[in-house]
């Protein structure tokens, strides 16, 4: 066992690194000071007061941050990276959206109109792979208006693997990577066209009535905005529709993703992976968040937080210790173990190449308090939060800094006033189904679904549910009248012999 671990693992028992915590003015305390910190619980969030987002719509004039998802790795516990952020005007924006995450907006009630805009900080999976669900089944709940996305430029990497004389081909021999959002965007929805025609027998636009204007789109339209990393430049867009107004947030201002309705949301460079990483802060009524995405600590964060007012909610990542990731993974503490040693160096390589150490967040928040911009609340995320590893990142920041820090684990709620910060807990049904519709354009209704049958014969009319089938298929289909006869797709068959599906 190695020294760093024998003498962390001697505190988890104990409890002395929770116990010496200090409480601070925000309503939330870091851990329960008298609970043994112990793996595969979360005191700190068990303790946290409770919330039930059905009982209470954000507060006119504060912002409310949801985390939707807040580990590196796979795990039951917490779901991959993504925040969601609302605001007392009625916006909303999600910010990553990694795998998983999209089972939490459900559990919240969140629906599919608030989760129109996105904004990626980088393209890793863990960040982005659930942007697939939202884009596939949006359009079938209350999403039925474009997709905007955010997120960064190309990496200008030239390919290691490029053959000089061989030929540029973007496929085989690229010299180039076209790894940009812009390129990701296309890609994504070509890569979904089949999911996307299958399910369009349905509306997926909302109609103009009731003084509402029509959608500006398609709920299958995306209008995806590149934001160059390097340059801050955001005005590279691409979209699926030629009669696709502009993104509602475009300005040409430099380093600005996205400014409307009173919120503005910046984007700097951050230092993970490759070229290509960036973070974002929001503002809005004099409130604001950072979050940081995925990063090496560094002096962009630092440039932004000293901008303005100190920031309300600094939502930094922060990865374990690698002696810890190698036990915690391996279940090896022998330090002399090739296994442990192998596995020590794979965790450091990926400390130096891509994250925040825990002892950093600590750091940089120091340095903003020295400077009189300490956030009122620092949040540290992407993180496999339990009582132990909780324990130990809070020892860590504590050794730079002891102003309000908490770490946050999926459905923690965060409401910023100016008056004061609210940590809590969501109290979420685990068999929640879609969340309702809160689109007020749903009582005008949708265009007619782009496989339609116009036919008055059709009982599902405008809907055309058969019209993607070949008669081959069809005509093989087992006959509902023998296995229930007072089903109604026996007693009302659809297509029956006066009314034949229509010919495309
Ligand atoms: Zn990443």
């Amino acid at each position: 066992m190695s020294d760093k671990f024998s003498r962390r693992d001697a505190l988890k028992f104990s409890g002395a690194a929770v116990g010496t915590l200090a409480l601070h003015g925000c309503g939330f305390s870091d851990a329960n000071a008298t609970t043994t910190p112990a793996p595969d619980q979360n005191t700190l969030f068990a303790n946290l007061p409770s919330f039930v987002p059905q009982n209470e719509p954000v507060a006119t004039g504060a912002m409310r941050i949801s985390f939707m998802g807040t580990s590196v790795i796979e795990r039951r516990a917490q779901q991959r990276s993504s925040v969601f952020v609302e605001l007392g005007n009625g916006d909303s924006f999600v910010f990553d959206i990694g795998s998983g995450a999209v089972s939490n907006y459900v559990a919240m009630g969140v629906p599919w109109s608030k989760m129109r805009k996105i904004f990626l900080t980088h393209l890793h999976g863990d960040h982005t792979s659930d942007l697939t669900h939202v884009y596939c089944f949006g359009p079938q709940g209350d999403g039925k208006s474009p997709l905007y996305l955010f997120g960064p430029s190309r990496s200008g990497l030239r390919n290691p693997d490029y053959v000089n004389g061989a030929g540029s081909d973007q496929f085989y021999n690229p010299e180039y990577f076209e790894d940009g959002m812009l390129d990701f965007a296309l890609h994504f929805r070509e890569m979904n066209r089949w999911h996307t025609e299958s399910q369009s027998f349905v509306g997926t636009r909302w109609k103009s009535g009731n003084g509402l204007p029509a959608a500006p789109g398609d709920g299958y339209d995306v209008y995806a905005t590149e934001l160059d990393w390097m340059t801050g430049d955001s005005s590279k867009r691409w979209t699926t529709s030629k009669f696709l107004n502009d993104n509602p947030g475009f300005t040409s201002a430099k380093g600005i993703a996205y400014q409307n309705n009173g919120v503005t949301i910046s984007f700097f460079p951050a230092i993970h992976g490759r070229n290509g990483s960036i973070s974002y802060k929001l503002e809005w009524n004099g409130l604001s968040m950072i979050f940081t995405g995925d990063t090496k600590p560094n002096n962009f964060l630092v440039t932004s937080a000293l901008t303005g007012n100190p920031v309300d909610v600094l939502i930094s990542e922060i990865v374990v210790n690698p002696d810890v990731w190698v036990t915690k993974q391996s279940g090896i503490t022998d330090p002399t173990s090739p296994t442990y040693i192998a596995g020590l160096d794979n965790a450091e390589a990926v400390q130096v190449n891509s994250h925040t150490p825990q002892m950093a967040f600590g750091y940089i928040l120091k340095q903003l308090e020295l400077q009189g911009k300490a956030p009122r609340l620092g949040v540290a995320t992407h993180f496999q939060a339990e009582d132990d590893t909780n324990s130990w990142a809070l020892e860590d920041i504590r050794s730079w800094y002891s102003g309000p820090v908490t770490i946050a684990t999926d459905l923690m709620v965060i409401d910023a006033t100016h008056g004061a910060i609210q940590v809590r807990r969501a109290i979420v049904s685990d068999y929640s189904w879609s969340a309702k519709w809160t689109d007020p354009r749903q009582s005008n209704g949708t265009y007619d679904p782009k496989y339609s049958d116009p036919q008055s014969c059709n009982p599902y009319h405008p809907m055309g549910p058969l019209n993607q089938f070949d008669p081959y298929l069809l005509a093989n289909e087992i006959d509902p009248c023998l296995y229930n006869k007072s089903g109604f797709m026996c007693t009302q068959p659809y297509p029956t012999s006066s009314c034949k599906l229509p010919t495309t």
